[in-house]
C-alpha cells in the first residue's frame, strides 16, 4: 500500500484518482495482515485495487465525475464492493472517468482529462480512462471499471493493459450508478489474464439484489486458465478491412493471427455485413436508457440542487442545467427525442429491431466458431482535444466495441505490443454468452 501510496503522489499529473481512501484502506490493510497473521485471509488479500468512481461503497463519496453528484456519499456498498471486501482486497480509492461513463476519452468528467501514461499529451481512452491509467501506471494492481459500450476495454487498450467485459448479467450491477441498463457490465482491467481470472471469479454470481444477473454456477476460472485447448477463430473479414483502421493496428493483428495459427487453433475470415448499423444501433438505444435512468437527478432526490429558483419546475431545469455536462445533456436530449411518441417507431423500435438481428446473426457466427476476433479500437490513443468538439467522430470510434455489447457477449481486450511511437496496440476477442472462460484461456496460453 506504501509503494503505491508513493507512486499516486509522483503521478498526480495523470489525474487518475477523483479521491484517494488513505484513511480506509490504511485501516483495511492492517487488517487483513491480522487475517494473513492467523491464515484467515481472503482470496484477493493483498489485492490493492482501484474503483471507478460510479461505484458505491458505503460512507465514501461517488460522483460518477459529475458536478451533479459532487459530495454525494453512499449509505450502501455495490455487490461488487461488498465482494471484494469480503475477499479481503485493498479498495485504495476512486477513479476519473467520463461523466456518467459516457464518452471514449475521458475528456467529459467534471474533474478534468486523465491522460495516457505512454505519452501525456493523449487521452487514456474511456470511460474508464481513470481506471487503466491507474494500472498502466502502476498506481494500483488491477481496477475495476464499467463497460456499457467499450469502457473497459477501449481504455485498456490505450494503456497497453488487460480489459475484460463479462457477459451481460455475470455480474452484479447492484450499486453501480446506471447508464445504459440494458448494455452496463462491470469489467476488471489488470496487467495480467491471471488477475483478471480470480478477480472474475469473485465479483460474478447470483445477487438478490439485482434479478438480471445469471443464477449459473461460477467457474473456477483460474484453474481453467490452462486448460484452454485448440479454438476455432473467426475473424470479422469487414473489421480488417474497414478504412477507419490504422495500419499498425492491422498489421500488428495479422501477426496475432499468425500465433494463433502457429499454437495450433484454426482461423478462418468470416462475413459480418452490418457494421455500419452498429455504432447508429447502439446510440440509440443507450441514450433511451440513459434519458430515462438520468431523470432521477432532479435536484430534490439526489445532489446538486439549484439555490435560487422559486418554484419546482424551475428547481428542476436549474438544477439539472447547472449539474449535468455538455455531453450528459446532448445524450438525455437525443433519447427523449427518440422515445418521444412521434419518433419512437422510427428510432427507438427500429434500433431494437436490428439489436435483435445483430444478436441473431452473431449468436449464429457463434456456432461454428468459440471465438470472433476484431479490432479494440481503430486508432491509437489520439491526442487529448483532437476529437472532443465532434461527437460523431468520437461515437465512430466505438465501432468495434458496441458490437459485444449490444449483444451482451464477453469481450475481452488484449495487448499486443507498441508501435513505432510507444503507443499501445491490441486486439479483442468475442465468445458465447458466459464463456468468459474461453477467452480468459485462450488470452492467456497466447500472452
Ligand atoms: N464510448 C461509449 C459511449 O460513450 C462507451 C461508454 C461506456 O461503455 N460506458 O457510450
Amino acid at each position: 500500500l506504501d509503494h503505491y501510496f508513493k507512486q499516486i503522489e509522483s503521478h498526480q499529473h495523470l489525474n487518475a484518482f477523483n479521491e484517494v481512501f488513505f484513511y480506509s484502506a490504511a485501516a483495511q490493510a492492517a487488517a487483513v495482515q491480522e487475517k494473513i497473521d492467523q491464515g484467515t485471509a481472503g482470496k484477493l488479500a493483498g489485492m490493492v485495487i482501484g474503483i471507478k468512481d460510479n461505484i458505491s461503497y458505503k460512507d465514501h463519496e461517488v460522483t460518477a465525475s459529475s458536478k451533479m453528484l459532487e459530495g454525494f456519499v453512499s449509505p450502501y456498498s455495490a455487490t461488487v464492493v461488498a465482494r471484494l471486501l469480503a475477499e479481503d482486497a485493498i479498495i485504495i480509492g476512486r477513479l476519473n472517468c467520463d461523466e456518467f461513463a459516457m464518452g471514449g476519452s475521458n475528456e467529459t468528467s467534471y474533474y478534468g482529462v486523465v491522460k495516457n501514461a505512454a505519452d501525456t499529451s493523449r487521452v487514456a481512452g474511456g470511460s474508464s480512462g481513470g481506471s487503466a491509467v491507474a494500472v498502466q501506471a502502476d498506481l494500483c494492481l488491477s481496477a475495476l471499471g464499467t463497460d456499457t459500450g467499450g469502457s473497459v476495454r477501449q481504455p485498456a487498450a490505450f494503456c497497453g493493459c488487460i480489459g475484460l467485459k463479462p457477459t451481460y448479467g455475470r455480474i452484479s450491477r447492484y450499486g453501480v450508478i446506471a447508464y445504459a441498463s440494458s448494455f452496463d457490465q462491470v469489467g476488471t482491467i489488470t496487467s495480467s489474464v491471471g488477475d483478471a481470472a480470480i478477480l472474475l471469479e469473485v465479483l460474478a454470481g447470483a445477487d438478490d439484489h439485482d434479478s438480471t444477473v445469471s443464477q449459473r454456477e461460477v467457474p473456477d476460472y483460474k484453474a481453467g486458465l490452462s486448460t484452454g485447448g485448440v479454438k476455432k477463430i473467426a475473424v470479422l473479414k469487414e473489421t480488417l478491412e474497414s478504412e477507419a483502421l490504422d495500419p499498425e493496428i492491422k498489421s500488428a493483428i495479422l501477426e496475432a493471427i499468425e500465433r494463433f495459427k502457429s499454437q495450433g487453433h484454426t482461423v478462418e475470415y468470416v462475413s459480418f455485413d452490418l457494421l455500419d448499423y452498429l455504432v447508429p444501433a447502439y446510440y440509440v438505444l443507450t441514450t433511451a436508457e440513459a434519458s430515462s435512468n438520468l431523470s432521477r437527478y432532479d435536484g430534490v432526490h439526489y445532489g446538486h440542487r439549484n439555490t435560487e429558483a422559486t418554484n419546482l419546475n424551475d428547481l428542476y431545469k436549474a438544477s439539472r442545467a447547472e449539474g449535468f455536462g455538455e455531453e450528459v445533456k446532448r445524450r438525455i436530449l437525443l433519447g427523449t427525442f427518440v422515445l418521444s411518441a412521434g419518433y419512437y417507431d422510427a428510432y427507438y423500435q427500429k434500433a431494437q429491431q436490428v439489436r435483435r438481428l445483430i444478436r441473431e446473426k452473431m449468436e449464429a457466427l457463434l456456432v461454428d466458431f468459440d471465438v470472433i476476433l476484431s479490432p479494440v479500437t481503430p486508432t491509437p490513443p489520439f491526442k487529448i482535444g483532437e476529437n472532443i468538439e465532434d461527437p460523431l467522430v468520437m461515437y465512430m470510434a466505438d465501432i468495434f466495441t458496441v458490437l459485444a455489447s449490444l449483444t451482451g457477449i464477453p469481450a475481452i481486450a488484449i495487448p499486443l505490443g507498441n508501435n513505432k511511437e510507444g503507443l499501445p496496440l491490441s486486439l479483442q476477442l468475442m465468445a458465447k454468452h458466459f464463456k468468459e472462460q474461453e477467452l480468459l484461456s485462450l488470452s492467456h496460453t497466447f500472452l
